[in-house]
């Protein structure tokens, strides 16, 4: 086996490209975007991926650009702050980066081992024992011997191997925009919470970003790809709050013209392979927003590459499957008891939170 398909040149698809690579293989990626994607939200990279990048020798680069959050404020109705909180770390080694800028270096260090195909994405496959021919919207079709999706949460390759309605929604939405403005203490994150709704608003690297994550049913008629339903659905959300800036940001939001928005959801697959294909990152088993995504994404690529490289296709892909599902089981149990400490649902709960915060803050 040589060829490999990667969809996706988010965070998984070029680290194991680069991984094929070093093991001989033969990657080509297409990524739906022209260039990188806008989603600039600030990822974790911890433990078993610092020692993945630090192996790729990226480590000093995604060092230089990690945004040097240390700390949280919380923020009241009235403005006021409180003093900076340091969360309890995991590693010392751990670092936040923007998406960006993980998924740039990433590429930076695979594009020459790798064939990169932009502005294109997978519209058809048709698999056997021994391959997987691929029709593209733009490339002409090719044939691989095995195709790995790794095109995130709203995977084309998973829908098109495994069919639709496989991701449930976990009772929250985020939004992103761009907040354009410095902020006066770069290494700080601003969290404002009401019950069910918390504005974040990240120091970015040097131009702040705003986040909006709130709890709410499933929107049944949701399109992760509408942005006028998103617009209505923040401004639904946080249209009553008029204290601190939200009257402000909700502006933001009405005039943004790359609005981040989507569902907070996890992906529910009794196996990640079906042939010659499989699933990777996101797209395999969103850990999602409140976990470890980023590393997970990163750890699994390695992963899937070693299977590969030391098994018969069938056996590397049960491997890889086996050794990574443990590792995601159990960050999906974490990612949802951040998510009860990020969105507090009532008053006593924030204040609860807060307090606990402030006693385990490192500072
Ligand atoms: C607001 C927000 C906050 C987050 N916070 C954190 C955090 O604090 N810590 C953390 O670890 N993680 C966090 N995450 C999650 C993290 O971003 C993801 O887990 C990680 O990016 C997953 O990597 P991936 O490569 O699987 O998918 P992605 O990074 O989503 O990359 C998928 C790529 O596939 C491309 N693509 C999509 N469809 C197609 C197609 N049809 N054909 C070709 N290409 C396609 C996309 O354009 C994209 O480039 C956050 C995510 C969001 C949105």
């Amino acid at each position: 086996m040589r060829t490999v398909l990667v969809s996706g040149a988010g965070i998984a698809g070029p680290t194991l490209a680069f991984w094929l690579a070093r093991h001989g293989f033969q990657p080509t990626v297409v990524e739906r975007a022209t260039g990188q994607r806008s989603s600039g939200n600030p990822v974790d990279v911890r433990g078993p991926a610092v020692e993945v990048a630090a192996q790729m020798r990226i480590l000093t680069t995604l060092r230089e650009a990690a945004t040097g959050v240390t700390a949280v404020r919380f923020v009241d109705r009235h403005g006021h702050r409180s003093s900076p909180v340091t969360p309890p770390s995991g590693s010392p080694g751990d670092f936040e980066i923007l998406r960006t800028d993980l998924a740039a270096i990433l590429h930076e260090a695979t594009r020459h081992d790798a064939q990169f195909i932009f502005d294109d994405t997978v519209t058809a496959m048709a698999a056997d024992e021994a391959g997987v021919d691929v029709t593209f919207e733009r490339t002409a079709p090719r044939r691989f011997d095995l195709v790995v999706g790794a095109d995130g949460l709203h995977s084309t390759v998973r829908r098109l191997a495994f069919g639709d309605h496989l991701i449930r929604h976990l009772g929250v939405y985020v939004g992103g925009l761009p907040l354009g403005e410095e902020v006066d203490h770069p290494g700080e994150v601003l969290l404002y919470n009401t019950p069910g709704r918390l504005i974040a608003v990240h120091p970015g690297r040097g131009e702040a970003m705003l986040g909006f994550f709130f709890r709410r049913a499933e929107v049944p008629d949701f399109d992760h790809r509408d942005p006028s339903q998103h617009r209505h659905l923040i401004i639904e959300a946080y249209g009553e709050d008029h204290s601190w800036r939200v009257p402000e940001f909700l502006t933001r939001v009405r005039e943004a013209p790359d609005l981040y928005f989507d569902s907070v959801s996890e992906v529910d697959l009794p196996s990640w392979s079906r042939g010659r294909v499989t699933l990777l990152g996101d797209a395999a088993a969103s850990v999602s927003l409140f976990g470890d995504g980023s590393t997970m994404a990163m750890v699994g690529a390695h992963t899937l590459a070693e299977s590969l490289a030391t098994h018969t296709p069938e056996a590397a892909l049960r491997h890889y499957e086996s050794e990574h599902r443990r590792r995601t089981d159990s960050r999906r149990r974490t990612a949802r008891l951040s998510a009860a400490l990020l969105i507090p649902r009532t008053a006593p709960g924030i204040a609860t939170r807060n307090a606990a915060a402030r006693l385990l803050s490192r500072a």
